[in-house]
């Protein structure tokens, strides 16, 4: 019997690479260009962690974590909790007030798979801690805006505030009152709910639940006037950074360590699945964690629903080629000097390709077409004898001969200069 993966939890084929790669090399470069550094973090973490700033009462916490419940430990849903905690651990406050710290990572979540939504994802994730500034929250949103434009692809982003511990209670009581009103129209779950997390109910995806809710009150007439200013403030700089955006005061989100500024990147292009990225302003957190009293925003992108908008773009990612130069080999001298010279050439930076296996030309020649290579040197037992192998440009179907001199370094150079004049008329 065939053993499978587990269910939601995918394999990155080497075909997937190119888009995978792309995802983290353009985001990786729009870190630094913003002065983000990296954090590694680990996988698993204490349940408690989660609980304590997840929330005991959010979908994440109540039914989809993988918890080893005799050790009391979490394979990490989400990367905030794990970078907080070591934050504070580390004490990284002390050596810069502001910290801009990202982590590239699997998180794991027990829901149902489908498109764009598995077991095992990755996250891109990006925190700011120290600034409570509005200016830092549309800095963020400027930047996952930045990374989208820089991939090419199409989203939109919506904007909310939660308030703070000062507004949300009144907030909150309006929506319960409103609720109460309308218990029996709601669904179970939203039944549930409006007593553990009211809040909830307003973004139910249920369309009953929804058309409810259009009329609940508005959290953003219950802000105060510290949160009202915040928020006018952030709209004004996404307008001073020419970041197009829409409010929505639905949104709400599912962890419960937001307040303030919470936002989502959308797309229209994967149903159900049409968050690309969201986050949030979570200040008070790290101080509930045992940290120090810092505010912080950050957001995370999920890379497998980047990933399948990049492979719906006819303009998508081109697979880099695998070796610039394949060596076919003719017999078992060739083969000694061919298998020589590619692994010179792979030392200077070469990306080669060979064959050990006595297959015929034309198998190596199909081998080498798989590999995308640009160019084959033939290496044959009877163009060895005048110490000349053929050269074949992939792209042209010309052949020409090539001397091969004793001295391995010159072949070698002579080969990449090639092999390098051959990528720019390609590229031209
Ligand atoms: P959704 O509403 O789709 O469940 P979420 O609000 O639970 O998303 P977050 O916790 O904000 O998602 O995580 C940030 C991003 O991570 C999402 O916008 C999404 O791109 C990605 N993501 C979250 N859960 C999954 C999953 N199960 N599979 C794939 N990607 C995911
Ligand atoms: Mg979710």
């Amino acid at each position: 019997m065939k053993i499978k993966a587990i269910n939601g939890f995918k394999d990155i084929l080497p075909e997937d690479i190119a888009i995978w790669r792309t995802i983290e090399t353009v985001c990786r470069d729009i870190f630094a260009r913003h002065a983000f550094r990296e954090i590694r973090l680990p996988i698993l973490e204490k349940t408690e962690l989660f609980a304590r700033s997840i929330g005991e009462a959010t979908d994440i916490v109540e039914k989809e974590m993988y918890t080893f419940t005799d050790k009391k430990i979490t394979m990490r849903p989400e990367a905030t909790a794990s970078l907080l905690r070591s934050f504070i651990e580390h004490g990284l406050h002390v050596s810069r007030p502001i910290q801009k710290l990202f982590t590239v990572g699997p998180m794991f979540r027990h829901e149902r798979p489908q498109k764009g939504r598995l077991r095992q994802f990755h996250q891109i994730d990006a925190e700011v801690i120290g600034g409570s500034e509005p200016q830092i929250d549309a800095e963020l949103m400027a930047m996952g805006q930045m990374m989208l434009n820089e991939l090419g692809l199409d989203a939109s982003l919506e904007i909310n505030s939660l308030g703070c511990r000062e507004c949300r209670p009144s907030f909150r009581s309006a929506l319960v009152a409103f609720l109460d009103k309308s218990q029996d129209k709601l669904c179970d779950n939203c039944k549930r709910r409006s007593t553990t997390n009211p809040l909830r109910v307003l973004d139910c995806k249920k369309q009953s639940c929804r058309d409810l809710v259009a009329d609940a009150p508005s959290i953003l007439d219950h802000l105060c006037d510290e949160c009202d200013t915040h928020f006018k403030q952030v709209q004004h700089y996404l307008d001073l950074f020419s970041v197009r955006y829409t409010l929505n005061h639905f949104m709400v989100r599912g962890l419960d360590y937001y307040c303030r500024t919470t936002f989502e990147f959308l797309t229209g292009d994967l149903g159900a699945q049409a968050a690309i990225g969201a986050g949030g302003r979570y200040d008070g957190l790290i101080e509930q964690l045992g940290g120090p009293p810092l505010p912080a925003v950050g957001f995370a992108m999920g890379i497998e629903r980047l990933s399948l908008l990049l492979q719906n773009k006819a303009d998508g990612v081109t697979p880099e080629p695998e070796s610039d130069i394949f060596i076919a080999v003719l017999g078992e001298r060739a083969e000694q000097t061919g298998s020589k010279l590619a692994n010179a050439l792979r030392a200077k930076g070469g990306r080669c390709g060979i064959d050990y296996s006595g297959r015929s030309l034309k198998a190596q020649m199909k081998i080498a077409n798989r590999n995308r290579a640009r160019l084959v040197l033939i290496i044959g037992e009877q163009e060895l004898d005048k110490g000349e192998a053929i050269l074949r440009d992939m792209q042209t179907q010309e052949q020409s001969s090539f001397t091969l001199k004793s001295n391995i370094a010159e072949n070698c150079t002579e080969l990449l200069k090639i092999s390098a004049n051959v990528l720019t008329t390609t590229e031209l």
